[in-house]
C-alpha cells in the first residue's frame, strides 16, 4: 500500500457529505446476485430484534398478572414463551451468520477473481509503473474492507436501527413519561461517542499506514537481492532502527486505541447503569404512588439498557460505511483502469503463420502515465514518461520467413523497444507491424503470442519445479517432449545431474541457475512452445567458454526453421546473422551482412574495429 495513499482518501470520504451514487450503483451490481441471501439476512435481523422485545413483557406479565393471581399454569406458560423467544433468537443468530458469511465470502471471491482477471490482462506498461505490494494489498485488504461494507456495516446498521425503534416503541407503549425521562440523558453521551469514534478511526488509519510501511520494508529486504544489499553495505542496524520505529508506532497506536475503546465502553456501561438506576429510582416512586405497576417498572428497566448501545453504534455507522466504501472505490479504481492493448472486435486468429514480419514506417513513443497507470499504485517518484519523445522513429524493416536478423546499436537506441512492438507488448504510435501481411492489431493476442516466442536477457522462472516451469509453455507436453526440448537447448545434462532432476524447485528458495543455464532453459521453453518467430535478447553478461558454446548450440537449434530477431551483443551471433540492422537514436542507420557493413565502413565498421562492439555499450 502506498504509504500516503490511504490517509487523504479516508479523510475525504469521511468528510464528504454523500456517498457517490455511481459507487453505490456499482456496489449494488456486485451485491445483486446475493439479493435473496441479503433479504434472508435482513429479515432474520428484523425478526430477532422483534423477538428480543418479548422477555421484558413476559417478566411484566409474571409480576403483574401471574403472581398476584397465584396462577401457576400461567407462570409456566409465560416461562415457556420466554424460552421459545430465546430459542428463536438463537436460531436466528445462526441464520444471520450464515447469511453474512455467504454474502461476505461470496463478495470477496467475486471481487478477487475480477481483480485478478483484470490485472492479468493489463498492458505490460502498467506493470512497469506499478508497485506490486500496493497492488497485492488491493486484492487482500481492500477486498475484505469492501465486503465488510455490505455485510458487517450494513448488518450492524440495520440491526441497531431495528432494535432501537422497536425498543423505544415498546417502552413508549409501556409508560411514555418514564421513557421520555430516560431518553433525556442520551445526547449527553452520543456527542462524545461520535468524537471518540472519529478519534479511533484516525488511530486505525495511522496504524494501517504504519503497517503498510512495515510490509513494504519487509518485502524489499527479505529477498536475496535486498538482503544482500543490506549486508554488503552494513546497514543492518539502520534497517532495524527504521523497522522498530514503525513497529513502535503500531504498538503505541494499539495501546491508545485500546484505551480509547475501553474508556468509551466503560462510560457507556456507566450511562446504561445510571439509566437503569434512574428508571428504578423514579419508577419506584411511580409504583408507590400507584401510577404504574412493578411489572411495568421491571420491563422498562430491562428495555432501557437496550437503547444506549444501538444509539452509539448508529451514530458511528455512517462514518464506518463511508470508510468501507473507500475500499470499494479503490477496488473499482483497478477494475476501471484503462486497457490500452486489447483485442479489437472481430480480431482474427492467425493460422499457420509463416513468420514474415513487416515493420512499416513505425514510430513509437511510450504512452504517457495517464493512459496506462493507476496513480495511487505508482511508485513514488515514478517517471511521468516523456510523451514528446519518439523512441522509435519511422522504422521500416521487412523480415522474410526464416530470416535471422541481428539488431545492434548503442544502449538506449531502442532495440528492446522495437523488439517489444512485434509481439504487441505496446501498440505502435503510427505506422504498422504486420505478421504474414496482417496488422498485429487485427490478430487475437492468443494467436499472435502463439506465433511469437520471446527469450529475454534474464528469463524469469517461477518458484516451481523445472518441469512445471517448462510445461508453462505447453501444458500438454509429455516428459519425452520436455526432455527433447532440453536436449535441443543443451540443458538436459545439467538438469539430469541434479539430485531431483526435472523435479528440482527453481528460484530463490531452490536451485539457482547461472545466467547461461537460465537462458538455455528459456530456449528449451521456447522449443517446447515451437513458435514460428523467435525474439531473443541476448545476455550481455559474459559467459564462460563452456556456457558460451552451449548457448550458441542451443541458439542454433532454436533459430533453425524460424524467423528470428536477435538483440545481439556477441560478435559470433552478429557475424552469423543473415542481416544486421544498426539502430541509433531510434532510427535504422545501416543494414546488411557483416561483410557488406564492413565494406561500407560506417558506424558498424568503426565499432567493430574499435573492438568495442555494442556488447559493452
Ligand atoms: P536499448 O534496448 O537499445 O538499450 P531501449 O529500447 O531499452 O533501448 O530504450 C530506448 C529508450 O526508451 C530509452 O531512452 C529509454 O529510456 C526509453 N524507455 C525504455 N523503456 C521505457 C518505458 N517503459 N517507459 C518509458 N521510456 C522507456
Amino acid at each position: 500500500m502506498h504509504p500516503h495513499a490511504l490517509l487523504p482518501r479516508h479523510a475525504d470520504a469521511v468528510a464528504g457529505t454523500s456517498l457517490e451514487r455511481e459507487t453505490l450503483r456499482r456496489v449494488w451490481r456486485f451485491a445483486r446476485p446475493y439479493r435473496t441471501t441479503i433479504g434472508i439476512f435482513l429479515a432474520a435481523i428484523l425478526v430477532s430484534a422483534l423477538v428480543a422485545i418479548i422477555p421484558p413483557f413476559v417478566f411484566r406479565a409474571i409480576l403483574d398478572t401471574a403472581i398476584p393471581e397465584g396462577n401457576r399454569a400461567l407462570v409456566w406458560l409465560l416461562a415457556l414463551a420466554a424460552v421459545a423467544a430465546a430459542l428463536t433468537e438463537a436460531a436466528l443468530a445462526i441464520v444471520q451468520r450464515w447469511g453474512s458469511a455467504r454474502v461476505g465470502e461470496g463478495l470477496i471471491y467475486d471481487l478477487r477473481v475480477a481483480l485478478f482477471n483484470k490485472v492479468q490482462r493489463m498492458p505490460i506498461a502498467f506493470f512497469t509503473r506499478t508497485q506490486t505490494g500496493s497492488l497485492i494489498s488491493r486484492l487482500n485488504n481492500d477486498v475484505i474492507g469492501a465486503q465488510s461494507a455490505v455485510t458487517s456495516t450494513l448488518g450492524t446498521a440495520v440491526s441497531n436501527a431495528v432494535v432501537l425503534v422497536t425498543t423505544v416503541a415498546a417502552m413508549l407503549a409501556l409508560e411514555w413519561r418514564l421513557t421520555l425521562l430516560s431518553l433525556v440523558v442520551l445526547p449527553a453521551f452520543i456527542i462524545p461517542a461520535r468524537r471518540v469514534g472519529k478519534r479511533l478511526q484516525t488511530i486505525a488509519a495511522r496504524q494501517m499506514d504504519l503497517n503498510a510501511q512495515m510490509n513494504t520494508q519487509m518485502q524489499e529486504r527479505f529477498n536475496v537481492s535486498g538482503a544482500l544489499l543490506v549486508k554488503l553495505f552494513g546497514r543492518h542496524r539502520d534497517e532495524v532502527d527504521a523497522f522498530s520505529g514503525r513497529a513502535a508506532g503500531v504498538r503505541d497506536s494499539g495501546v491508545l486505541a485500546a484505551m480509547y475503546g475501553r474508556v468509551f465502553f466503560v462510560a457507556l456501561g456507566l450511562v446504561g447503569a445510571l439509566g437503569a438506576v434512574a428508571v428504578y429510582g423514579i419508577g419506584a416512586q411511580l409504583v408507590v404512588s400507584g401510577d404504574i405497576t412493578s411489572g411495568t417498572l421491571v420491563a422498562l428497566a430491562a428495555l432501557v439498557t437496550r437503547v444506549y448501545m444501538p444509539l452509539t453504534a448508529l451514530s458511528n455507522a455512517r462514518v464506518e460505511l463511508l470508510t468501507s466504501f473507500v475500499s470499494f472505490d479503490r477496488v473499482f479504481e483497478v477494475l476501471d483502469a484503462p486497457m490500452s492493448v486489447v483485442d479489437r472486435a472481430g480480431a482474427i486468429d492467425l493460422i499457420e503463420s509463416r513468420g514474415r514480419i513487416d515493420i512499416d514506417h513505425v514510430t513509437f513513443r511510450y504512452p504517457p502515465a495517464a493512459e496506462v497507470a493507476i496513480p495511487s499504485l505508482e511508485a513514488p517518484g515514478a517517471p511521468t514518461g516523456d510523451p514528446d519523445h519518439d523512441v522509435i522513429t519511422d522504422i521500416t524493416l521487412k523480415i522474410e520467413s526464416g530470416e535471422n536478423v541481428a539488431i545492434v546499436g548503442p544502449s538506449g537506441s531502442g532495440k528492446s523497444t522495437l523488439a517489444a512492438l512485434i509481439p504487441r507488448l505496446y501498440d505502435v504510435t503510427s505506422g504498422a507491424i504486420r505478421l504474414d501481411g496482417i496488422d498485429v492489431r487485427d490478430l487475437t493476442s492468443d494467436s499472435l503470442h502463439a506465433a511469437i516466442g520471446v527469450v529475454s536477457q534474464d528469463p524469469h522462472l517461477f518458484h516451481e519445479s523445472i518441469e512445471s516451469n517448462l510445461r508453462y509453455a505447453r501444458p500438454d507436453a509429455t516428459l519425452e517432449d520436455i526432455e527433447a526440448a532440453c536436449r535441443g537447448a543443451r540443458i538436459h545434462d545439467t538438469i539430469s545431474a541434479l539430485p531431483d532432476g526435472y523435479r528440482t524447485i527453481v528460484g530463490e528458495r531452490g536451485y539457482r541457475f547461472s545466467g547461461g543455464e537460465k537462458q538455455r532453459l528459456a530456449i528449451a521453453r521456447l522449443l517446447l512452445k515451437n513458435p514460428v518467430v523467435m525474439i531473443l535478447d541476448e545476455a550481455t553478461s559474459h559467459l564462460d567458454n563452456e556456457n558460451e558454446s552451449l548457448v550458441q548450440a542451443a541458439l542454433d537449434e532454436a533459430m533453425r526453421g524460424r524467423t528470428s530477431v536477435v538483440i545481439a551483443h556477441r560478435l559470433s551471433t552478429i557475424t552469423n546473422a543473415d542481416r544486421i540492422v544498426v539502430l541509433e537514436h531510434g532510427r535504422i542507420v545501416e543494414q546488411g551482412t557483416h561483410h557488406e557493413l564492413m565494406a561500407h565502413d560506417g558506424a558498424y565498421a568503426r565499432q567493430v574495429r574499435a573492438g568495442g562492439m555494442y556488447a559493452s555499450a
